[in-house]
């Protein structure tokens, strides 16, 4: 497959800018490059437009090399380059499998690029013959989220791994939940599928939302193409400091996310013990989607109570469904209470 002609001819070309710290590498006494103030304050210098020391980490914890790794500000931002690269406005579209998270549409829009909307199945899994009848020539990207949000279940490995093959175009895989899930994903084989891209975060089982970063893996030739077209300080050095140091915590991660997990289970038994509930999706992520039997009054009556859970009962396959995010213990209990007394 050639990645190369996949992406769009002015980015091919493009010369990125260099910054102060791109025309020089290394460790000097003194730095009169970047017109800093010269007064330390722990916030006076620019950061690491590249993020060495983070990538580095992170490529020993995840079992890949540093330069397939691309850092964005959330995962956000790499959707948005990920389009930017592979989409001619006006011309190209991506390919979502609704329902699914909702910033692929959003960016694509805001690219004026096209969306191809492509239902799941009933179970929520990738229905492969309707995408394939879907696949028209202007379909650059395929977004694929698993763990899916809102639904909560993985998607079939083969399937994604069937279509990766069949695909000459780049498939997104969103991976932001892939934590709380009992599988590695396919980031063990990334350089398998040179048109594979993998998103995760640091927003979620890492419990770092607030630091807005994200990362997104790939090929080589791929990540390049994004670091190219990038702001070139696009991680703040507040962030990538803290981001090192959570990479440290390992252990820490892992037992919120086993807490979660366990939570989700207890809620998941509760939850089936009560009337209003119709139906609880299967989830491997840190959320439940529960389909009731009058979604919205539940909603009206929990966000009277100061809980406020997400109403999905507008979007396909989500009829009467609210996304319900695992919380603490005590959070869970307040819920159930509440619902209990409706
Ligand atoms: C929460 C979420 C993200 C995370 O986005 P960030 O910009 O990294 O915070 C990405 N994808 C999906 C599907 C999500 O639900």
């Amino acid at each position: 497959m050639d990645i190369a002609a996949l992406v769009r001819e002015n980015i091919r070309s493009l010369k990125p800018y260099s910054s102060a710290r791109d025309e020089y590498t290394g460790n000097a006494d003194v730095y009169l490059d970047a017109n800093e103030n010269p007064y330390p304050n722990g916030f006076n210098r620019y950061p690491d437009p590249h993020q060495q020391a983070l990538k580095t980490k992170i490529s020993v914890l995840k079992n890949c090399n540093a330069n397939q790794i691309f850092l964005g500000n959330g995962s956000d931002e790499a959707i948005d380059l990920i389009i930017r690269a592979f989409c001619e406005p006006g011309k190209d579209s991506i390919l979502i499998t609704e329902p699914t998270y909702g910033m692929y549409a959003v960016c694509a829009q805001i690219n004026n690029v096209g969306i191809k909307r492509v239902l799941l199945s009933k179970d929520f899994d990738v229905d492969t013959d309707a995408i394939l009848n879907n696949l028209t020539s202007d379909v650059k990207v395929i977004f694929l989220c698993s763990p899916n949000n809102p639904s909560g279940n993985l998607l079939s490995k083969e399937k994604i791994t069937s279509l990766l093959k069949t695909f000459n175009g780049i498939l997104v895989l969103d991976e932001a939940y892939i934590d709380f899930s009992n599988d590695k994903g396919l980031l063990p084989q990334l350089n398998a599928f040179p048109n594979l891209l993998i998103l995760q975060t640091f927003s979620k089982a890492w419990g770092l939302a607030g630091l807005r970063l994200g990362m997104c893996f790939g090929s080589e030739y791929c990540i390049k193409i994004l670091s190219r077209i990038k702001y070139p300080y696009n991680i703040n050095s507040h962030t990538q400091a803290l981001a090192l140091k959570y990479l440290d915590q390992v252990d820490a991660k892992n037992e919120q996310v086993t807490a979660i997990i366990r939570e989700r289970n207890l809620l998941t038994e509760s939850l089936q013990k009560l009337p209003s509930v119709r139906y609880i999706y299967p989830s491997d992520a840190n959320f439940l989607l529960v389909r009731f039997a009058h979604a919205s009054d539940i909603f009206n009556t929990l966000m009277k109570q100061g809980i406020i859970v997400r109403d999905r009962s507008n979007v396909v396959l989500c009829d009467d469904c609210l996304r319900i995010t695992i919380g603490t213990p005590q959070e869970n209990i307040t819920l159930l209470k509440a619902l209990q007394q409706l």
